[in-house]
């Protein structure tokens, strides 16, 4: 029964930094890992989403399109195309992983763990079986794909993100259920393929948590790319299809046709199979397990972090929350994530930011102002032929403090870091007015935002 201070069941983001943190740390460190290394991050969630839209972008030049009046180029869109790409990137990062966990000399164990006993795992491998015994155990099983008890999977053509790499070939025309961060990725890389997307939620809203002037350029940005928005429709079932593969049924009595469908509708803890109850522990009805500031469960020797206890589920937050519980199991003083990190939703256009949308100021009565710009206005968004593109920055009307940066367009993801870092060390508006950038750049839009956020608040001061 072999015995080490620090189990990680899980190798996403926060079961790999846990590991190699508490490894710095001194301890002797195990890695069960029930997929291959990597978690939902590498190999079926972050990086295959994000390498396909990247493969998407090169492959369909949907940025060249409109500059040189051309189409989707002919031949090489092919779903093996996009795929292969894909999957040598997720190659390349597992060994990354494999490698980083050898070099801090981490035993990894390829199977399912599962509590036998509060400081007991019984591993269930295709090559080894046994039981490990842990001084602190981190649960880091992340999450499995949410499905609606109306649809069933077949892994084929009624899918989940998890199964987008078996696609054996592109849809004509896509059904998306859910119209979340991963729905709204994925409609618009099929759409910039120029295949026709229906995307479906039953909320007559989406993206409740992006600011609505933001939210509403996006959405006319997908509309133009071939993304029919059909909100507020609930799906009650899926038929095979006269023309096309499935009938998509509403409860409203429309009916969709498509040949694939995929179900984006959310995701769920990954603890079903962990009997908890034999470490003393419990999950929630959506599987997350709870945690106290350091990452602890209620059982003080076993933590839990990244995806699993629920928001902001994120690869970055499941990261460092990982280091962090590694961190406090083996002694260092206890810290939290900061609060102020950025989001991304690499859809096509990015849409990327950091701090509060207008709503919530408007909500909080907190005297605020906007600055703009647009990429149209920036000698590189005209270079680049990305002429939607908005960056917005929100500053308190009287502090100037910076409250927010929101951005749509090229470089979203990128872009924003400079707003972070800005409001992370206290930057009011007025350090962007006085600063120089490069030219022609994007990360100009942040000096004519702020021009313009200055001369709105002066305006106002005069009236
Ligand atoms: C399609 C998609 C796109 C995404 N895009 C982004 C993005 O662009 N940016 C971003 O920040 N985040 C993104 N995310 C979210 C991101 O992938 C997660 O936040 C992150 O992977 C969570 O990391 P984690 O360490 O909690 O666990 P995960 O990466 O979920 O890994 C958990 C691992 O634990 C394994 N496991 C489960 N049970 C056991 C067990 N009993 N024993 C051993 N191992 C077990 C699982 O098989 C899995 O391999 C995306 C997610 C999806 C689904």
């Amino acid at each position: 029964m072999p015995s080490y201070d620090f189990i990680a069941l899980g190798s996403g983001p926060a079961g790999q930094r846990a590991a190699v943190q508490a490894a710095k740390l001194g301890a002797k460190v195990a890695v069960v890992s029930a997929m291959r290394l990597g978690g939902v991050c590498i190999n079926t969630g972050t990086i295959p989403s994000k390498t396909l839209r990247e493969a998407v972008i090169d492959l369909s030049q949907v940025r060249q399109r409109s500059l040189y009046n051309m189409g989707v180029p002919a031949g090489v869109v092919t779903s093996a195309n996009l795929l292969a790409r894909t999957r040598s990137v997720i190659q390349i990062e597992r060994e990354v992983i494999r490698s980083q966990l050898e070099r801090n000399g981490i035993d990894v164990f390829h199977g399912t763990g599962r509590f036998v006993g509060p400081h007991e795992i019984s591993v269930e491998g295709e090559e080894k079986s046994g039981i490990l015994t842990g001084r602190q155990i981190l649960i880091c099983t992340g999450t499995v794909p949410f499905v609606p008890p109306q649809l069933s999977i077949d892994h084929r053509s009624v899918l989940t993100s998890d199964d987008i790499l078996a696609l054996p070939e592109l849809p004509r025309r896509l059904l998306v259920a859910g119209a979340g961060i991963v729905g709204v990725e994925y409609a618009s890389m099929f759409a910039a393929l120029g295949i026709p997307v229906e995307l479906c939620d039953n909320r007559s809203t989406f993206l409740d948590m992006v600011d609505s002037e933001v939210r509403s350029l996006f959405q006319e940005q997908l509309e133009s790319a071939g993304v029919h928005f059909h909100l507020g429709e609930k799906i009650v079932r899926v038929e095979p299809g006269k023309k096309l593969g499935h009938e998509v049924i509403m409860e409203s009595g429309m009916q969709l046709a498509a040949d694939v469908v995929l179900v984006s509708a959310g995701r769920k803890g990954n603890s079903a199979h962990l009997q908890l109850e034999n470490a003393g522990l419990s999950a929630d009805d959506r599987g997350r397990v709870a945690v106290n500031d350091h990452f602890q469960t209620s059982v003080p020797h076993i933590y839990a972090a990244g995806d699993v206890i629920g928001p902001p589920q994120l690869a970055s937050t499941s990261a460092e929350q990982g280091r962090l519980a590694a961190c406090h199991a083996l002694g260092l003083p206890g810290e939290n994530v900061p609060a102020l990190f950025p989001f991304g939703i690499y859809a096509i256009p990015e849409i990327s930011w950091v701090g509060k949308t207008e709503e919530e100021l408007r909500a909080a009565d907190i005297p605020y102002e906007a600055g703009l710009a647009r990429y149209k206005e920036i000698a590189r968004g005209n270079i680049l032929g990305d002429l939607y593109g908005l960056l917005k920055i929100l500053v308190h009307r009287q502090t100037q403090e910076i409250l927010g940066v929101w951005i749509c367009g090229t470089q979203a993801s990128e872009l924003v870091h400079i707003g972070q870092a800005v409001m992370g060390l206290g930057g009011k508006l007025d350090y962007f007015v006085r600063t120089v950038f490069n030219y022609p750049t994007l990360a100009e839009c942040y000096k004519v935002a702020a021009l313009n956020g200055m001369n709105k608040l002066r305006l106002r001061a005069k009236t």
